[in-house]
């Protein structure tokens, strides 16, 4: 029943940020951030062309060409290419691999009160299932984001887990209406030339999976790494040597992101070995081993 759902484990976030003394969790919505950044870069006087996009971009040594997809073209001296996880390439020094999978991500908002569970207004609640795992948290007012991350399509995964889930959260979960979309992976190398100032930074420059949910921060902190060292007036080889810093923690979020894919969505045996360790293993030093990630000055 919905009272007797088997928790493993709770990690103590508070407590793991008193103790390390680090700034407050918090979610924000995807809109207010974007609100935020997008009156920072206007305030600093940032012409933004929207409704332009790229389909090309040339480093003719002495300048930089930027070809449109309208034909219009542009030449620059210094670039940033930050176009994401994109499946076309515009740049022919950053390679994009794509990696086959057949996850599937969904997505759904809904009130507080819908939730057929009575959750706290603080909590992030992890589930795991069979090739699944649903997040949920709260958001934004009384609103509650629903991830819900499945190895194959929604029909197929609810359908093996139906005897798992209890019956009020799977009617509730079948009758969401879902915003999809699919997971890509990709393999990305980087072979910018350190003498040129073209920098390439978030899902543009690494593909992280979503499942330690840092894809996000990384851009950020590569951003503000980038933004720092251009600002104190660097040369281009020092400006790349502090992107190519950061390749060390970018690699360790990769393959920590990798593992928990794989923990999340573990087979029916090794999902017991993992329940049982969760539930015997306390909170606080799962979390203290996340301590490198959340500890950590840009
Ligand atoms: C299911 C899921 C859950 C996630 N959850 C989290 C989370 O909880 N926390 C977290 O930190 N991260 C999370 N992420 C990852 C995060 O969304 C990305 O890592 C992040 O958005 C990358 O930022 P970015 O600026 O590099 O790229 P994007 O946000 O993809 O921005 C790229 C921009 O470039 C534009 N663009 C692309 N091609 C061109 C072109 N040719 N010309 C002009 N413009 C172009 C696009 O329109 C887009 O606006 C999640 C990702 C997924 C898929």
């Amino acid at each position: 029943s919905i009272e007797k759902l088997k928790k493993l484990t709770t990690l103590p976030v508070n407590e793991f940020i008193n103790k390390n003394n680090l700034t407050n969790y918090y979610t924000a919505s995807r809109d207010i951030l974007h609100k935020e950044l997008l009156s920072d870069v206007i305030s600093s006087g940032t012409k933004i062309n929207y409704d332009s996009k790229i389909k090309k971009v040339e480093d003719l040594g002495g300048k930089i060409k930027i070809i449109n997809e309208n034909k219009t073209i542009r030449n620059c001296e210094k670039l940033i290419i930050a176009n994401g996880n994109s499946s076309s390439p515009i740049f022919d020094r950053i390679s994009c691999s794509p990696i086959a999978n057949d996850f599937m991500t969904y997505r759904s908002a809904v009130k507080v009160q819908e939730l057929p569970l009575k959750i706290s207004a603080d909590t992030i609640y992890l589930f795991l299932g069979k090739g699944m795992h649903i997040v949920i948290y709260p958001f934004f007012e009384d609103l509650l984001n629903i991830v819900m991350i499945t190895k194959n399509n929604i029909d197929v995964v609810m359908q093996k887990n139906k005897r798992n889930i209890e019956k009020g959260i799977y009617s509730f979960l079948r009758a969401q209406d879902w915003h999809s979309w699919s997971l890509y992976d990709s393999k990305i190398t980087l072979n910018l030339d350190n003498s040129r100032p073209i920098y390439a930074i978030g899902d543009a420059a690494h593909s992280i999976k979503p499942h330690l949910a840092q894809g996000a921060s990384m851009a950020l902190e590569d951003a503000f790494t980038l933004g720092k060292s251009i600002g104190e007036n660097n040369t281009t080889e020092s400006v790349h040597y502090a992107m190519n810093a950061r390749k060390k923690r970018i690699d360790k979020v990769i393959r920590n992101s990798t593992l928990n894919r794989k923990i999340f969505h573990a087979p029916s045996i090794i999902s017991v070995f993992r329940d049982f360790f969760l539930e015997k293993t306390n909170g606080l030093s799962q979390l203290d081993n996340l301590k490198w990630l959340y500890d950590y000055e840009v």
